[in-house]
């Protein structure tokens, strides 16, 4: 209410139209800084027409689950091109990545006598799967903290270990390697969530695992269409008998319909696309990448050393991002503000991510906007290493007078 009151409510909002970088909202053109379309191909003319083809050809809908009266050729085509490109024996499509880890960590930590260890950040549809296994669950707070975990015993082939590869508000990347050397001691198996890799890191755009050179060590790689690969949907790789043994377990599967026929050839395409252009599109969007975090950098905002496309920018008080989002959306730009508890309080910050398709124009009118924000509300420079930490929220930004200074805190 206090968010709907101060006009900052920033949740829902209904979208008009996209063109990629540039999205309609309220009747006016915002420049699009707070999506996942890292490889800006939701509106590649292939990607378009390959989704337009296979409504003609299948109609709209599964209406049935994959299991039974819902599996297109298609499903299985995409399924036999994820694993060929990952380099695994078989995958599995599902109907979104949320359903695929929710469903497998389920499946796979409710097998008797399995442990999953979670990475604390993990994305929150991994952290639904393992509060539905029937199984023990350990959190683990950095790699040290999993090593201590670990030290207690020399064989861990009971066990499952699980995390992100690019935290996805952050932007932060996992140590796959070390993660990697780990299992290589404790014989544990491995599962890797790299929605936010795959397509702007590795050779081809095959992610954040192919980037570290850890394949092998990856006994179960999860990817998700919706982002990089701009269609909707979600997949895990592994060795056949895992995924044959997940195909006819995992209730995520069985018991929903299966990803409508455009949703399928769009990915198709996309996947596609990316192995034809990964080169180029990871230049372009790299480029902006490094040209957006150092403007945002030069304006004095903190990005907590982002190496990603993902940039986030520190605001500090959870009531003060809500007010910047708002700001900035007025000023023609969309991004999103990110508070407790997805993130700690008093270190809530603003997630922007760029494209390949973001120009130099756009990205300079967001820049803009940012520096008038920053001046406005004199949001101090953060020091990555030591960011504030707050025991109660601060909603003060949210009330009708704005007078003090971001740097000081509320009376
Ligand atoms: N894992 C991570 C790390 C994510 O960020 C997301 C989406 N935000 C998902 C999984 C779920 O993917 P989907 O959008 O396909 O449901």
């Amino acid at each position: 209410d206090l968010l709907r009151m101060s006009g900052t409510y920033p949740f829902f909002p209904p979208l008009e139209g996209s063109e990629g970088p540039v999205v309609t909202y309220q009747g006016k053109e915002v420049v699009m800084m707070g999506s996942n379309n890292y490889l800006g191909l939701t509106h590649h003319p292939k990607v378009l027409e390959a989704a337009k083809q296979a409504i003609d050809q299948y109609g709209t809908g599964c209406t049935g689950s994959r299991f039974l009266n819902g599996n297109l050729d298609l499903h299985d085509q995409l399924e036999r091109e994820l694993a060929e490109l990952f380099g695994y024996e078989q995958a599995l499509v599902f109907a979104s990545g949320f359903l695929a880890n929710v469903g497998v960590i389920a499946a796979l930590g409710s097998i008797p006598g399995t442990v999953i260890f979670s990475e604390r950040e993990n994305h929150a549809s991994l952290i639904d799967g393992t509060r539905l296994a029937r199984g023990e669950v350990r959190l683990f707070a950095d790699l040290a903290d999993l090593a201590r975990q670990l030290g207690t015993q020399a064989d861990w082939s009971h066990a499952l270990v699980v995390s992100d590869a690019v935290f996805s508000m952050t932007g932060r990347v996992m140590d796959l390697r070390r993660l990697a050397e780990l299992k290589r001691k404790y014989k544990f198996k491995l599962y890797v969530d790299d929605a936010h890799g795959i397509g702007v890191l590795g050779p081809g755009g095959r992610g954040a695992v192919f980037d570290q050179g850890v394949r092998a060590e990856v006994d179960l790689l999860f990817g998700t269409f919706s982002k990089s690969l701009a269609s909707l949907g979600g997949f895990v790789c592994g060795e056949a008998r895992v995924i044959d043994w997940l195909r006819h377990t995992t209730r995520s599967l069985i018991f929903t319909a299966g990803l409508p026929p455009a949703s399928v050839a769009a990915a198709l395409a996309a996947l596609g696309v990316m192995k034809e252009e990964a080169g180029e599109l990871q230049t372009k969007v790299w480029a902006n990448a490094r040209y957006w975090r150092e403007g945002l950098d030069a304006i004095g905002y903190c990005t907590m050393g982002s190496t990603t496309p993902i940039v986030p920018a520190m605001i500090g008080s959870e009531s003060l991002a809500f007010r910047v989002a708002r700001d900035l959306l007025d000023l023609g730009v969309f991004a999103l503000p990110v508070p407790y508890p997805v993130v700690p309080r008093g270190q809530s910050l603003i997630r922007t991510s760029v494209m390949p398709t973001h120009t130099r124009v756009y990205l300079d009118r967001a820049l803009d906007a940012f520096a008038q924000v920053r001046k406005r509300y004199d949001i101090p420079e953060f020091d990555p290493d030591n960011l504030p930490v707050a025991d109660k929220e601060d909603w003060s930004w949210l009330m009708p007078e704005q007078t003090k200074s971001a740097t000081q805190p509320a009376a």
